[in-house]
């Protein structure tokens, strides 16, 4: 039987993964709907590649853009706005949702998706961070399947028992190795962050990734969304969850049993790994990627993370702890921070800092609906932005 995907995010590094996961089983796949904020170019030629049903532009210059390069027998429906997102991701034609939108923007599409009860595949970490309890419960009471596409967190959900639920104790699982690459200034002190350029913090060693989760992994706030997402995902806390830097990006996380083993999944890094295996579970279908040579990696290093030159996955740790409001309110100001910090308005060091000062103005307040996460991802917004001035450029300066 074919299945119908919504992509939302399709432009984007996961979105065009995924397409080309697609692109290897026409007999099993077929795209129902693709979205996207500006990239008409690539939309335009995604559209003409799978006819989807509709395409949406979340800005409406570029929907219009698009629906004049389309031709007139194109069957696809160009909607524009992101009014349209929801709409995409839970018709009931759609059997699952690829969410690979970045940042908070993905929530309220991701949500409908867990509620509308489709499979969905989770890139967009930072919707689970901001309305962690929300999301889960969106996802039980639509009968939805979840599947973690963070390369960790599939790596996770490979090495767990099947079924299991978060009982710890019952199914002996010890805790959760949640590995990390370190990013690519690993090794250095905190004055050696100091000058450090977008250009230097997008270049990541090992993984090709959209700017924002590239900046992420240079401060290791990526991390600190992945042990919240962790936490959330497997029903556990940050005390079950152990952060080990591993430069080489081969394991992508383990978990720990109370018998002494160790389950590991290791893999090219490459993300089609984990989206085929979130569109073909419990099947495993081609992605596309090259065997894994042993004997070309030759060897496998662990070390601890440096939390006192990357602080930010001991903020995420805090938000965590705290809970209610505190997620949303971290990943909401990491939000302006890095697109402050991609436009030159704030020096790298300035990242962790700025988050932390909005964190500890803000009193966490328990989640009781939809509407609190908004509050307090607006009010986190603007109390970054009008935190900007404190952080200027000129006080760093070049290594
Ligand atoms: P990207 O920047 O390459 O792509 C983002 C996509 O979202 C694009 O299609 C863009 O048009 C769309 N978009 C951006 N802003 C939007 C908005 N305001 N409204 C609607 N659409 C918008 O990002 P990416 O690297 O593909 O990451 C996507 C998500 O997947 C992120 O949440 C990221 O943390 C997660 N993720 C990515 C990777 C990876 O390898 N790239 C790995 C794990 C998790
Ligand atoms: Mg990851």
């Amino acid at each position: 039987m074919i299945s119908r995907l919504t992509v939302l995010g399709a432009t984007g590094s996961i979105g065009q993964s995924t397409l080309d996961v697609v692109r290897r089983h026409p007999q099993r796949y077929r795209v129902f709907a693709l979205s996207a904020a500006t990239r008409v170019e690539r939309m335009l030629a995604d559209v003409l590649e799978f006819t989807p049903q509709f395409a949406v532009m979340t800005d409406p210059q570029s929907a219009l853009a698009l629906m004049e390069r389309l031709p007139e027998d194109c069957p696809t429906q160009v909607l524009a706005g992101a009014d349209a997102l929801p709409m995409i991701a839970s018709h009931a034609d759609v059997d699952m949702v690829m969410a690979a939108i970045v940042g908070a923007a993905g929530l309220l599409p991701t949500l409908a998706a867990a509620e509308a009860g489709k499979r969905v595949l989770l890139a967009n970490k930072e919707s689970l961070v901001m309305a962690g309890p929300l999301f889960m419960d969106a996802i039980r009471r639509g009968g939805a399947a979840l599947l973690p596409i963070d390369s960790e967190h599939n790596a996770i959900f490979q090495s767990l028992p099947a079924g299991y639920d978060g009982d710890a104790r019952r199914f002996g699982v010890e805790r959760i190795l949640l590995t990390a690459s370190g990013g690519p200034f690993r090794g250095r002190t905190h004055e050696q962050l100091h000058g450090i350029t977008p250009a230097q913090a997008v270049a990541h060693p090992n993984w090709s990734m959209g700017q924002k989760i590239s900046v992420d992994s240079a401060t290791l706030m990526n991390k600190g969304l992945e042990l919240i997402e962790a936490c959330f995902l497997f029903h556990c806390t940050p005390d079950d969850v152990q952060v080990v830097v591993h430069p080489q990006s081969v394991i992508h996380s383990m978990v720990q049993y109370c018998d002494g083993s160790v389950i590991a999944q290791l893999g090219q890094p490459d993300m089609r790994t984990p989206i085929a295996y979130g569109m073909a579970w419990p099947e495993r279908i081609d992605a596309g990627v090259k065997p894994l040579n042993l004997f070309d990696i030759a060897r496998l290093d662990f070390t601890p993370p440096d939390e006192a030159t990357f602080p930010c996955l001991r903020l995420a740790r805090d938000a965590f702890i705290a809970g209610g409001t505190m997620p949303a309110v971290l990943n909401a100001a990491n939000e302006i921070a890095v697109d402050a910090f991609l436009r030159e308005q704030i020096p790298f060091t300035a990242i962790p800092t700025l988050i932390e000062s909005v964190m500890a103005a803000h009193e966490a307040r328990p989640l009781t609906s939809l509407q609190t996460v908004l509050d307090a991802d607006s009010w986190a917004r603007t109390q970054a932005a009008g935190r900007l001035g404190e952080f200027p450029m000129n006080t760093e300066k070049q290594v």
